[in-house]
């Protein structure tokens, strides 16, 4: 049954003020809503699965602020620790305890590495694990696939021209050409592109990186065996293999997809649910790899506000969390559970979606296909029918990253009463999007 849309009067009013002060109104471009439906809604406040906007709507979250979040909004545990902190001063430029602290729980509980470096976002920590890549190899070149994002940085702000290898064409305006150049992009899941390319590269490529479960252009699952294919080809050419954690770290199980798939690669970045939902981004390795970092290396990698404390604490409050016995345990069943009806009903009413998951995360392709492995798979005329679903969803009070290349998170704070509701308004905004 057809809706009323929901009121965005007082967003609507923001967003036209926004845009007098930021490009396109926002300070992070996918939050424009470029790809669904309206306005985009501005968030007044977040409590556990909750979000309500600046017109008083509320919403059961599903992006978790793009991933964080894995214990939901407003987590008294998360909170009470960074105002704690707060109350002795929020910055010193010197080391603080809390870093030791954070380093801690990380590493004794992670067996793929034995020392880290904390920076203030995804994007630093890639930037950063490149860095070291090539100093450590002395080798120029990366390789990276189309349909992972690597956040910002300018070598990796690159995708795949046509054919089976090739050097990168800039995805973005202001990335020199002579960057783009050291940047190959192969497609996922294609192991004779990647023995091309090291063919044609020899003794150039410094790293490899992926995102060992892509969750950036859909959710692009990888067989364990083209990783572990991946691994062993890194090895045999001397090349460094970075798995970009930013979202699967701590997601699907504390030590991320390295002990998902149980392969060591040589770099490992982390964001987003490190720092509790403040600013923190990191790298790890080996001990030896780890010290080219300056000051005992010559890798040169710095940062103002790195180990920040307020940001720390957020993250020692969050992991310390995740590290509860059956903790991943109860998150999995319920994610689980949740896409098991959903697949069920879309069987019984014949439609052509699938949804895909692993750990906590699940995507929602519009495809009949049984299994979207690179970026090719995906039709771009899918995506209308997110358009649709998302404006319903919207209107009953279901919130969904604004696009259809994002994935769904869920956090422990969902409880069983918010899945039934938002099975519910799945349900009936899928017959209408498939209606039409
Ligand atoms: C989010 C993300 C990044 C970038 O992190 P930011 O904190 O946004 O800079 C990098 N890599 C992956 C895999 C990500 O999901």
């Amino acid at each position: 049954m057809q809706i009323p849309d929901i009121s965005r009067t007082k967003s609507a009013e923001l967003y036209e003020k926004a845009k007098t002060y930021f490009p396109g109104g926002v300070n992070s471009p996918v939050r424009a809503f470029k790809s669904v439906y309206g306005t985009p809604l501005f968030i007044e406040k977040g409590d556990g699965s909750h979000i309500w906007d600046a017109d008083g709507n509320e919403f059961i979250d599903f992006c978790g602020s793009w991933g964080p979040l894995i214990l939901g909004h407003n987590r008294a545990s998360v909170r009470e620790k960074v105002m704690e902190v707060m109350q002795k001063g929020m910055s010193f430029g010197a080391p603080t305890a809390l870093e030791n602290e954070l380093a801690e729980l990380i590493l004794s509980n992670n067996k793929y590495i034995q020392k880290i470096r904390f920076v203030s976002s995804g994007t630093e920590a890639v930037m950063s694990a490149i860095r070291l890549a090539r100093g450590y190899t002395k080798r120029d070149k990366i390789l990276k696939f189309e349909g992972c994002y690597h956040g910002h940085t300018d070598a990796l702000l690159v995708k795949a021209g046509s054919g089976l290898v090739t050097f990168g064409e800039t995805s973005s305006a202001g990335v020199p050409k002579a960057f783009a150049d050291e940047t190959i992009v192969v497609a996922l899941n294609d192991k004779d592109a990647l023995l091309k390319a090291f063919d044609d590269f020899k003794d150039q490529i410094a790293a490899v990186i992926i995102e060992p479960i892509p969750a950036n252009n859909g959710l692009l699952l990888q067989t364990p065996e083209y990783l572990n294919f991946l691994r062993d080809t890194c090895i045999q050419n001397g090349t460094m293999l970075i798995f970009d954690e930013v979202i699967s770290g701590f997601r699907v199980g504390f030590e991320g997809a390295a002990a998902y798939y149980n392969i060591q690669p040589d770099i490992i970045t982390y964001g987003k649910i490190i720092g509790g939902g403040l600013p923190v981004g990191a790298y790890g390795a080996s001990a030896e790899v780890m010290d080219h970092i300056s000051p005992v290396g010559s890798v040169y990698q710095a940062g103002t506000l790195s180990g920040n404390p307020v940001a720390m604490a957020a993250g020692i409050a969050q992991l310390t969390e995740l590290l509860q016995p059956g903790f991943y345990e109860e998150l999995h069943d319920k994610t689980a559970g949740f896409v098991k009806a959903i697949e069920a009903f879309v069987a019984e009413r014949g439609y052509e979606l699938k949804v895909f998951t692993i750990g906590s995360i699940f995507w929602f392709a519009f495809t009949g296909k049984e299994t979207i492995s690179s970026a090719d798979d995906i039709d771009p005329q899918s995506m209308l029918k997110f358009k649709a679903m998302h404006r319903e969803l919207i209107n009953r009070g279901i919130y969904l990253g604004p696009s259809g290349y994002e994935v769904g998170f869920i956090s422990a704070a969902h409880t069983t009463a918010d899945l039934e509701t938002t099975k519910t308004a799945i349900f009936d905004s899928l017959d209408i999007v498939f209606e039409k």
